[in-house]
């Protein structure tokens, strides 16, 4: 006998096949889109919908709005004017005409609308050569005697499936809805929360969007903002933060290192910096300092601009393990950052007597062995590399502290293979995460449930905002003039080559073009390239004499994006800015800024721009606040892209879009504390619905 609560999990789970009509073909193409079960289509929503359960008399047709109409066939014409052409004249009662035009038809059509023939058709009418015409409309031939009733619901439009018609795929959705279990077994939220809320059960709520009755919304429902979709986007946002929450507690079981010295070390390295830490540095320092003192583990973000000074603070944290005896690892997603980080941090602490150990992946054979050994004696207290300090071979005497730098671009699983290395029975290291991507408070909350957040909201002093503006590719003569008076007065330059193309090897040939036409423009200028295709070694010397100052425009791709750091350049031209997202552009122009003169950063557009674009380039030029760039990254893109699919599965999200829904955020929270308090079985539940088998970082 099964449990009233889970009779709905077990119809949820219930295979396609046992729909009738799905065959092994179309259970093959059904599961290519990620559709297996019934729930699978129910939560399949509509994209948009069509409104046929009324006729609108042709003379108040609106070009733009979608309408159903319904006449006789008054003249029809063939033509091929470039193409072949067919334009069908429907008049009704209201005394107007529209015009359907098709480009693609056969002849049985045109047989169909023999003049006066009786035709319904659905479009979205635009202003033709004479009156109204609708493309393409979807339509039906009626006979005489045909009362053809009007539907009672809007037609759900459903994002296609490869190789499932549109009618099938429908039909199936709507049997899997007739087998919707009933609100008693399939309601998993409190009723006083959706009664305070005003939101509908889970049962409603598909209901309504799979088949919303005549008089619904439209608008709302097209927005996003239907109480039907808010319920879902709740419910969704709820099993996600629910399922961090888990991994964290999950975490907490663990024990780790107390790393409670009285920071002597730390003090040493502050003493001997050049600089003072900032308050924000000083406060995220102490606020990590508190985490290591415990003997659980920390799992902390801090979150800090580019150029606010993150890796100073990890040293400090370093400096606590290291005291201790234990060791420090610092990881870095590529690298030239990696080699950024191992200079800094050797600059810094080889004076204070620590060993600081190098490992990446052209480290090999002899010097990789060395290195190995070094770290798994516990000789190297503190090791910096790329995706290679992740690898199996790589063992630790005592590893304290596990640093992850520009963690986005890591997958979690790399993250927690970094951390299994300093694993010893129930012990695990404390981790750290920094990054440069800002991300909103509100998606931190949601996607970082499992993680403290700490911010270095505050840059060095001394920093001159970078100027920032916009020029039309045709005023390339006009750049190159400021780039040679920027090098006559002793100054550095970047030219960044962009996306043209996605292949690495067309990015590769267009800098290289570059590289050639500013070298003969600019002939008394010494001039270096750098791209993703050279060797590592010619990268990494074509970037140290430009550090140097050897060179005087850096003509490069995207591969300086990060952790490149050279006070001295203080012009950056960015080509085809038009292309990039704020987040990326907004990295790339963190490259100049970094010493005292002002620095201007160009963004260079292919004219004519998109809206979207326009929009992009217009934020760049207004702030140089990374946070602000990120709330209007989320509200341009979207939280997916924004945060990488990777690291969280946030873009898998089904219904909510965190932008959009970010005033629920705050009632996800109370109300997973209360669950997790008070009905845990139920929150198991409702992970289980949502982010079921995705739920693969149950250790984190
Ligand atoms: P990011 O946060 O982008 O990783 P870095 O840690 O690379 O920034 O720091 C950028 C530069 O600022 C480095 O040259 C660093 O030495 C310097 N820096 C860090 N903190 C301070 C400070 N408090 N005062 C002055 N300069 C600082
Ligand atoms: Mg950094």
């Amino acid at each position: 006998m099964s449990h009233p609560s889970t009779r709905a999990e077990e119809a949820a789970r219930q295979p396609i096949t046992s729909l009738k009509g799905v065959g092994e073909r179309v259970a093959e193409k059904l599961a290519a889109r990620g559709l297996l079960s019934l729930q699978d289509l129910w939560l399949h929503l509509p994209l948009r919908y069509e409104d046929r359960t009324a006729l609108t008399p042709i003379r108040l047709l609106q070009p733009g709005v979608p309408a159903q109409v319904e006449g006789r066939v008054e003249a029809v014409e063939r033509g091929f004017r470039y193409r072949p052409m067919l334009r069908v004249a429907v008049g009704d009662d209201s005394h107007a005409t529209v015009v359907l035009r098709f480009f693609h038809f056969r002849a049985a059509q045109v047989a169909q609308f023999a003049p006066g023939t009786r035709v319904r058709c659905y479009g979205t009418p635009k202003p033709g050569q004479r009156g109204l015409e609708i493309v393409h409309p979807s339509y039906r031939v009626l006979d005489e005697d045909d009362d053809a009733a009007l539907g009672d619901a809007l037609d759900p439009i459903y994002p296609a499936v490869d190789g499932v018609g549109p009618a099938s795929l429908r039909k199936l959705i709507s049997q899997a809805l007739d087998r919707l279990p009933d609100d008693d077994s399939l309601e998993l939220l409190p009723p006083e929360l959706l009664r305070e809320l005003a939101l509908p059960s889970l049962r409603e709520a598909l209901l309504t969007m799979h088949r919303p009755p005549r008089d619904a919304d439209l608008a709302a429902l097209s927005q996003g903002q239907h109480p039907a979709q808010r319920r879902l986007a709740l419910e969704e946002l709820l099993a996600h933060h629910l399922s961090l929450r888990r991994q964290r507690i999950a975490l907490q079981k663990h024990r780790a290192p107390a790393l409670a010295g009285p920071g002597k070390l730390a003090k040493q390295l502050l003493a001997s910096l050049p600089f003072r830490l900032t308050g924000a540095q000083q406060r995220v320092f102490e606020q990590v300092r508190a985490d290591l003192r415990q003997p659980s583990p920390m799992l902390r973000l801090v979150q800090g601009d580019v150029g606010s000074g993150k890796t100073v603070v990890a040293a400090l944290a370093a400096m606590l393990a290291v005291e201790k005896g234990k060791q420090a690892a610092l990881a870095a997603p590529t690298e030239l950052l990696a080699e950024q980080h191992l200079v800094n941090l050797r600059h810094w602490l080889e004076p204070l007597g620590i060993r600081v150990a190098w490992l990446a992946g052209k480290v090999t054979g002899k010097a990789r062995a060395a290195v190995l050994e070094e770290v798994a004696s516990g000789q190297a207290q503190v090791v910096v590399g790329t995706h290679a300090l992740m690898q199996e071979a790589v063992t630790f005497r005592d590893l304290a502290l596990a640093i992850v730098d520009e963690q986005h671009r890591f997958g979690v699983h790399q993250r927690l293979a970094l951390r299994d290395k300093g694993a010893q029975g129930q012990a695990v290291p404390h981790q750290l995460v920094m990054t440069a991507t800002p991300i909103p408070r509100t998606l931190a909350m949601a996607a970082y449930a499992d993680l403290d957040v700490s911010a270095i909201d505050e840059l060095p002093p001394g920093r001159t905002p970078v100027q920032t503006v916009a020029f039309s590719a045709e005023r390339r003569p006009e750049l190159i003039e400021r780039i040679r008076a920027a090098c006559a007065e002793g100054r550095q330059a970047y030219w960044v080559c962009t996306l043209i193309d996605d292949s690495d090897e067309v990015i590769a040939q267009a800098a290289q073009t570059t590289y050639e036409q500013l070298s003969a423009a600019l002939p008394e200028l010494r001039i270096a390239l750098v791209h993703g295709r050279m060797k590592a070694a010619e990268k990494q010397a074509a970037m140290r004499a430009f550090k140097q100052g050897e060179t005087q425009l850096l003509v490069a791709t995207t591969v300086i994006e990060v952790g490149v750091d050279v006070p001295n350049a203080s012009l950056m031209i960015i080509e085809n800015a038009e292309r990039l997202g704020l987040a990326q552009l907004h990295q790339l122009r963190g490259r100049v800024g970094r010493g005292a003169t002002a620095s201007s950063c160009v963004l260079m557009y292919q004219a004519p721009l998109s809206l979207m674009a326009k929009q992009r380039l217009a934020t760049m030029r207004e702030t140089n606040d990374g946070f602000v760039i990120a709330e209007k990254d989320l509200e341009l893109r979207g939280p997916g892209e924004l945060l990488g699919t990777r690291q969280t599965g946030l873009a898998t999200f089904r219904v909510a879009d965190l932008a959009r829904d970010a005033h629920l955020l705050p009632h996800v929270r109370d109300l997973a504390d209360r669950l997790l308090a008070d009905a845990p079985a139920l929150a198991d539940r409702i992970i289980q619905r949502w982010v079921g088998g995705a739920a693969r970082y149950a250790s984190a």
